[in-house]
């Protein structure tokens, strides 16, 4: 490995260097979140029994809405719930979606085309009859972002009309290239369309912005929002999963949609799951702050290298995605061939792109997780077009993220030179 690369060990330190002065920005910013978090569990008192585990209808499971309380004040909104067979990200957001929407509603996007998984389900793509919102009459438009990443409010308030009831927010860029939203983000169009005598509900996709920040969403707001527990909130712990937080009135709405009208909250067995879900949440400050620490390293990195990065190293962080653009084919295969082979499962593999059901190019994927497809974990993945960028993200470790990092750089660098023989 990259042992043997002198120059990248030598790049490897100035990046460091100049990352050790954000490091102690993070580190005061998890310990921020990790307070508010011991805090929760010792205001809702879990004890050994909260993990026992249900089975059958799963009625009366303490431990089950002690974790849903918990979720509620960790994400500083009035109810959440939290739930191992909500199979991922995209189904949490959709419990959302068909929980608040009803026949003729609008949904207004108000960041863009949202995530290229939710475009089915909104009805944008797919087929007609295949149950998404379009097929239940549920209108859609969007808004995109300004040319520098923000809320384009103007246009908002100009689409605001009686028949919008959700707008829709999403943090993180997925595969655009463009910088993720902040809180503040949240903050100015809760405000925006609230001075404009809208009622609808504000729904933020939370996926990999959970605990980046001082607060979350809900504090700025928003009325619901929404994340993937194999990425930041279940601190690498949680086997799958997904929660909502939000206001009373849209958390039992999404719950009635989640089970059923009438049923709600009340069944649902956790088998064994709840012990992990308690333990990942208790450690999601700290894994997010590998996660951001790596992502530092890896920004200075690739800068020393010469490449673009979004962000930059020392630049504020509201999500774990770093943003490498590498320019050709060849060096992001490099990349994630590197950082395959630097993982502590999967090592022997080499990742090559493929046509992933829900995305327009094919795309290339390095994980080599405990938990398979958790994004917490030290992971990559581009679509294969033009600027070429690699989406990396996570680490359970900074020690062993870095040695991934160091490993794809040293396989684009080698690919480098391999190409000018
Ligand atoms: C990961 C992600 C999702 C959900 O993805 P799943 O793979 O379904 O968990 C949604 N939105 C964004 C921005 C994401 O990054």
């Amino acid at each position: 490995m990259f042992e043997q690369n002198p120059e990248l060990l030598k790049l490897a330190e100035r990046a460091e260097e100049k990352a050790s002065g954000v490091f102690r920005r993070l580190e005061a910013r998890a310990f921020q979140n990790q307070m508010k978090i011991l805090e929760a569990f010792r205001a809702r008192r879990v004890s050994t029994e909260s993990f026992a585990a249900t089975t059958g209808y799963g009625y009366d499971d303490a431990g089950r809405e002690k974790l849903d309380q918990i979720f509620a004040d960790v994400f500083e909104a009035e109810a959440a719930f939290v739930r191992h067979n909500i199979v991922s990200g995209t189904h949490g957001i959709t419990i959302a979606l068909f929980g608040l929407l009803r026949p003729g509603d609008t949904m207004l996007a108000v960041t863009g085309t949202p995530y290229d998984t939710l475009q089915s389900v909104i009805g944008i793509t797919g087929e007609k009859g295949s149950g998404s919102l379009a097929d239940f009459g549920v209108r859609y438009e969007e808004v995109a972002l300004t040319p520098d990443s923000r809320p384009d409010i103007e246009k908002i308030l100009q689409k605001l009309s009686p028949d919008v009831k959700m707008v829709y927010m999403q943090k993180s860029p997925g595969y655009s290239t463009r910088k993720p939203l902040n809180n503040g983000d949240v903050k100015a169009v809760h405000d925006a369309i609230r001075t404009a005598g809208s009622h609808a509900f504000l729904v933020v996709d939370n996926c990999y912005a959970e605990f980046c920040e001082e607060h979350e969403p809900c504090y700025y707001g928003a009325d619901l929002c929404v994340g993937s527990l194999i990425k930041n909130p279940g601190g690498g712990m949680a086997e799958c999963g997904a929660y909502l937080a939000g206001t009373k009135e849209a958390i039992s709405l999404c719950a009635q949609r989640f089970t059923c009208p009438g049923i709600g909250l009340e069944c649902g067995a956790t088998l064994g799951n709840n012990k992990n879900m308690y333990k990942g949440i208790f450690y999601a400050p700290h894994t997010v702050l590998q996660a951001l620490k790596t992502a530092v390293f890896a920004a200075a990195l690739f800068e020393e290298m010469g490449y673009a990065v979004i962000p930059h190293a020392d630049e504020e962080r509201s999500d774990i995605v770093q943003q490498i653009s590498l320019g050709k084919p060849e060096l992001v295969e490099a990349f994630c061939r590197g950082l395959q082979s630097a993982s502590p499962v999967d090592s022997h593999v080499c990742p090559i792109p493929w046509d992933m059901p829900g995305y327009q190019d094919p795309v290339i994927m390095a994980a080599g997780a405990f938990t398979q497809g958790a994004s917490i974990e030290l992971s990559a993945d581009a679509p294969m077009r033009p600027p070429y960028t690699v989406y990396m993200q996570g680490g359970l470790t900074y020690e062993s993220a870095k040695l991934g990092i160091l490993s794809a750089a040293d396989e684009v660098m080698k690919t480098i030179a391999s190409e000018k023989k």
